[in-house]
């Protein structure tokens, strides 16, 4: 393999075909791995990478054909892998062993995909730039002075990097959209409950969801296609037979003009805009939206998260899971291992969380947030009655450096302000790529978001076709 195929899709014809085996196909990518060991883009390369390979192509050579068979997928760290180390990037449960396949992974290893390895996050998927990582943040394939964003940024740095054909992530404000945005490839954040959260390690239960990671929208597809489904393990799961939005050939797409112009970088911005006329070009309709509560959805978001988390987080106690710290006592034990092992932005979301869930505040903070979350799924419910899709940037701005924003958490949430509404009431979003800005003489890419109803992920991916070219 001199050059690697450039999307899932590709690779497929060259499997079927005999043009590559598997055996070739992964051997491609683990050294294109090595040679960009520099981005730290995994924190483990799996050691039967070949062995998954060649039964990939025994079943090939048997005529099996899957769209998934022998494709080099990685898979983010928080993402459990029966047998594996997963660690969510947490000194907490650094050499914490899955017991289980993910529901996620169970389907692609019924596929034949290849598990190249697992890929930096920020620890516990609490961050926007992998810099949160216990283990070293991820550099941007792009511009390596810069991060690729986050939680999901080793699987995003992997992907454009070259050294993953395409990844798995997880969204609960973001995750997958805004890394994706940053390192210039396609991110889906599903309809909540559309894929299994069996075997994800949980954040906010009721906002996290799996997604792929892919150099196309149609490699995203088929991604998404292989993934999703309902599942007894998961009572949130959506039933199969739930309606879904079928494609149609003309949309309308609504784009809530005073949110998206304030405290957007103007090059972003720009890029934003040939984005909805290369959309007018293709014969949809673009139209002005007012969205007032968009503006409130950061702040309920840097609620519910939190409050979800501290619940979520509450088992690691230094008991059942990951590392012990000997205090001498019950609570000593609790106290000496959680301190030892959650790193600094878990802890500030624990406290935070507690505090919005105790009794004196309950009320004002956490039930003032659930309120505000009903406000925001009923003004943007009652836009999606006249538009099929609602435009947005991505991200208010590009990569930004490494450092840039580590000392100050509320900059760093706010790269979050167009990404949690989707995850707030559970719908799909996609980031695809389109245009670029030039920074420091380096050219970046920018983000361009689709927001869909519930199970309108036809929708994003034609609306996204066309921005990245894939359309007819
Ligand atoms: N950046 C957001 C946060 O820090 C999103 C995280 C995520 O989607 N896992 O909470």
């Amino acid at each position: 393999m001199d050059t690697p195929p450039k999307t899932i899709a590709h690779a497929r014809t060259l499997l079927d075909t005999g043009e590559l085996t598997a055996c070739e196909l992964a051997e491609g990518y683990l050294a294109r791995i090595e040679q960009r060991k520099d981005l730290h883009a995994y924190l483990e390369v799996f050691d039967d990478v070949r062995e998954q390979a060649r039964a990939a192509d025994v079943r090939i050579a048997a005529g099996e054909s899957h769209p998934l068979l022998g494709i080099p997928l990685a898979v983010k760290d928080n993402i459990l892998i029966e047998g594996r180390v997963a660690s969510s990037a947490s000194k907490m449960l650094e050499g914490y062993r899955a017991t289980y396949d993910a529901t996620v992974v169970r389907k692609l290893k019924g596929e034949g995909a290849v598990f190249l390895g697992r890929t930096n996050m920020d620890e516990f998927a609490m961050g926007s730039s992998t810099e949160n990582s216990a283990f070293g943040c991820t550099r941007n394939p792009l511009d390596p002075t810069r991060v690729p964003g986050g939680s999901s940024g080793g699987s995003a740095a992997a992907v454009a990097a070259d050294a993953a054909l395409a990844a798995l992530g997880s969204d609960t404000g973001g995750s997958i959209r805004q890394p994706a945005a940053f390192c210039g490839v396609v991110g889906l954040k599903p309809t909540y409950g559309s894929v299994s959260r069996s075997g994800l390690m949980a954040m906010g239960s009721s906002l996290d969801v799996i997604g792929p990671l892919a150099r196309s929208v149609r490699d995203a597809e088929l991604l998404f296609g292989a993934i999703r489904g309902a599942d007894s393990l998961d009572a949130t799961t959506v039933p199969d037979t739930a309606p879904r939005i079928s494609p149609r050939e003309r949309y309308t797409i609504g784009v809530p003009r005073s949110f998206v112009e304030q405290g957007v970088d103007p090059d972003v911005h720009a890029a934003f805009e040939q984005g909805l006329t290369a959309l007018r070009d293709a014969g949809h309709r673009v139209v002005d939206v007012s969205l007032p509560t968009l503006a409130q959805a950061l702040a309920t978001y840097y609620i519910i998260m939190p409050a979800e988390v501290s619940a979520n987080l509450a088992r690691f106690d230094g008991v059942r899971y990951g590392l012990h710290g000997d205090g001498g006592s019950r609570i000593g034990d609790y106290k000496r291992s959680r301190g030892a092992g959650f790193g600094p932005e878990p802890r500030r979301r624990i406290l935070l969380g507690t505090y919005v869930l105790s009794s004196g505040y309950y009320d004002a903070y956490y039930g003032q947030a659930m309120r505000a979350r009903e406000c925001i799924r009923h003004d943007i419910q009652g836009v999606f009655e006249t538009v099929d899709a609602i435009a947005t940037p991505t991200t208010p701005t590009p990569a930004f450096k490494v450092g840039e924003k580590t000392s100050d958490p509320l900059a760093m949430y706010l790269e979050d302000i167009f990404t949690v509404s989707a995850n707030i009431i559970g719908v799909p979003a996609l980031s695809v790529p389109h245009g670029t800005l030039v920074r420091d003489g380096v050219t970046l890419p920018v983000g361009f978001q689709l927001m869909a109803p519930e199970l309108g992920e036809a929708t994003l991916f034609t609306l996204g076709a066309v921005l990245t070219g894939e359309g007819s």
